[in-house]
């Protein structure tokens, strides 16, 4: 089995981690950052931009650049909050209530696991470059507590960017791994993950090696853009009954403001009180308004109140299912860079009075836990066992639209589950198995995760028929569903995958038509890398020559400077001409020419800087002769006609004293 590499597809950002020589490690992006923004754009040219380039243009292309789509992932249109459509690009539902992102400059609507999965193939893309290697699977993480459509529609994302997934991580689970794969004692752990749009609450015992989840629990609606949301609202809030402008409804104007909240809250971590300067954010009658304010760390504490509430029930209920109460914890790993700010310090501090693990980078725990999954699915990691749970609740609708629950919350994983279930009324050909997932009692309330039809049931009285429903949940909490009509043996199984945004035939047809463009996307980047490159030692030929003008004249070393002036003229028209095939001989010629040049040059030092001075005078006309032109014609590095003279062989004996005599 080849490479395994480990994925945390966050919200605001990404990154991606490997295992090399059984040590994990974070691989950094070609911008050489390593954490990618998780933003995907279109340029004005209709040319796709993903990470840190997307992030750029967020303010000036608002309405072709994407970002926090994971709170969009596996959801229906009609499951979203008013806080989560507060974006600056454009969302709706389509004719079956899926979430779908509209995008000018294309003329298309994109699923949100669409667009993800470009995110997915830059990290990979970089990783490729990185490890000099194809991947092809790569072990993905998930909130904990996502439910099975967000799982299957992340799923899909990595499909749809030609990646296998091997396995479907629970992010808390992932940083735990990546906490205590290495330590040999035994603790009870608790991992409190405020990313930039999830919340997740993971309570784990390791011991030896074997990582049991006891419970989980969390908010998959619930990160760093909400604070972010406050700051956005107080600053419009006062700007619009200031002006009576509202600057949310401009998408510009929401962008900068949204900008300008997160650096506020991040400045606000580490200082008491941080200025927000946003010139020019709106015209009034009178001219151009501007924002000039301070936002003090306990106003915006005071703003976050019902959010810091909102962390509080997670935990609780998490505690409650473990059984275990908070002294009992022996270790707390922060894992988000949500987790930075003193109000969550405070809280989780409030909860377990156990001062938090330093030895994890907040940013890079959940991917180098991904990575290490990763290395133990390969077998180059052993020795290490992961028992994970289910995070909600799993069941069927019975009569009165009761929800029955076949997996309770928090029931370890892998699992398989069944139950006998009759018709409720004689003679019934045919039962619908309605599957739920969540922890209301009455099935509507919770998320539907799809339904089909056992047929062909025997005419029978009212609850005689014998229907088994069993419920398999895979080490990635995907579902499979079976009902088999016990009577007939008649047995129908599904995947569910009622709620992911995406129907089969959707990501097939995608999937084609990637792999139909990868081709001539590939090529397409290639041409662009190739003139890149071109354009680049144009670049540097040109500083070459005027450098070396300017240190010997330009008959230091005529030669090989007119070589390169050649050689960079052809580079330039081939560049001109878009003639690739031809660029990429010119270019060879200029890096030879070049070379040449460089030789040249360190020759003329080596000669200049040597102390023995009164040999080098006397030798002085032979220098001379070994610098003109003529002796170098035969140098491997020089490509002009050989031209040799009828001294030769006195020079190149010459030259050979010359080196062991002065030089050795
Ligand atoms: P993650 O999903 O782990 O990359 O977390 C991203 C979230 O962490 C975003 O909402 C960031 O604004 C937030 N964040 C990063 N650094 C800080 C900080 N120093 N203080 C507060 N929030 C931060």
């Amino acid at each position: 089995m080849g490479r395994i590499v480990g994925i945390d597809l966050g919200t605001t950002n990404s990154v991606i981690g490997v295992l090399e020589a059984g040590r994990p490690f974070v691989i950094a992006n070609a911008e050489g950052s390593r954490t990618t923004p998780s933003v995907i754009g279109y340029t004005k040219g209709s040319e796709l931009v993903v990470g840190q380039q997307a992030r750029r243009q967020l303010v000036l292309n608002p309405r072709n650049t994407f970002s926090n789509l994971k709170r969009f992932v596996g959801r229906f249109w009609d499951e979203l909050d008013e806080s989560s459509l507060n974006v600056p690009y454009t969302v709706r539902a389509n004719d079956q209530g899926c979430v779908r992102v509209t995008c000018p400059i294309t003329e298309r609507e994109y699923a949100p696991e669409e667009l993800i999965g470009s995110v997915i193939r830059k990290l990979i893309d970089d990783a490729e470059k990185h490890l000099d290697e194809n991947i092809d699977s790569a072990v993905i993480t998930v909130p904990a507590y996502f439910n099975d459509s967000q799982r299957q529609a992340t799923k899909d994302a990595a499909l749809l960017a030609g990646i296998k997934v091997q396995r479907i991580l629970n992010e808390p689970t992932a940083a735990a791994l990546a906490y205590g794969f290495d330590k040999s004692s035994s603790s009870r752990v608790l991992v409190f993950d405020l990313g930039g749009g999830t919340f997740d609450i993971s309570l784990l015992r390791i011991s030896n090696g074997v990582f049991d989840v006891k419970a989980t629990s969390g908010d998959t609606q619930l990160g760093g853009n909400d604070f972010d949301q406050k700051i956005v609202d107080w600053l419009a809030d006062n700007f619009e009954k200031e002006h009576d402008i509202d600057l949310r409804r401009d998408r510009q104007s929401l962008q900068r403001l949204s900008e300008a909240a997160e650096k506020a809250k991040q400045e606000l971590s580490g200082i008491n009180s941080t200025p927000i300067s946003l010139p020019f954010i709106a015209t009034g009658p009178n001219g151009p308004l501007h924002i000039e304010t301070t936002l003090e760390r306990k106003h915006f504490e005071s703003l976050c109140k019902d959010l810091i509430d909102r962390l509080l029930k997670p935990v609780e209920i998490a505690l409650g299912d473990s059984g275990w109460t908070a002294d009992e914890i022996n270790d707390v790993v922060l894992v988000g860079g949500s987790t930075r700010m003193p109000m969550v310090q405070q809280l989780v501090k409030t909860i377990v009075p156990v001062p938090p693990s330093q030895s994890v980078n907040p940013d890079e725990v959940v991917a180098i836990g991904a990575a290490v999954q990763g290395g133990i699915l390969t077998g180059e990691l052993r020795d290490l066992l992961l028992n994970d749970v289910t995070p909600l609740s799993l069941g069927l609708e019975t009569v009165g639209g009761l929800m029955k629950v076949l997996i309770p919350r928090n029931t370890p994983i892998p699992v398989r589950q069944a139950d006998v279930f009759s018709t409720s009324q004689a003679n019934q050909s045919s039962v619908e198995i309605n599957v739920w997932q969540g922890e209301r009692q009455l099935a509507s309330d919770n998320k539907s995760l799809g339904r089909f039809r056992l047929s062909g049931i025997p005419p029978a009285p009212r609850g005689v028929p014998q229907v088994q429903v069993a419920f398999d949940i895979d080490a990635n909490g995907l579902l499979q569903v079976s009902a088999t009509d016990r009577t007939t043996g008649r047995k129908q199984s599904v995947s569910i995958n009622g709620g992911s945004n995406m129907n089969e035939d959707e990501v097939n047809k995608l999937i084609n038509e990637a792999k139909e463009k990868a081709d001539s996307d590939r090529r397409k980047r290639a041409s662009i890398d190739q003139k890149n490159n071109a354009l680049t030692l144009v670049a540097q030929a040109e500083r070459r020559l005027r450098d070396v003008s300017l240190e010997f004249g330009p008959y230091g070393a005529e030669r090989q400077q007119r070589a390169v002036e050649v050689s960079l003229r052809d580079v330039q028209d081939f560049l001109e001409n878009d003639d690739l095939a031809e660029l990429d001989i010119a270019v060879s010629a200029l890096q030879e020419a070049l070379f040449g040049l460089n030789r040249r040059v360190s020759a003329e030092k080596r000669i200049d800087n040597n102390p023995i001075q009164g040999i080098k005078n006397t030798f002085g006309s032979l220098k001379d002769e070994l610098f003109s032109d003529d002796y170098w014609d035969d140098d491997p590095w020089d490509y002009q006609p050989n031209s040799r003279g009828a001294n030769s062989d006195y020079i190149d004996r010459e030259k050979d004293r010359w080196d062991n005599d002065f030089y050795n």
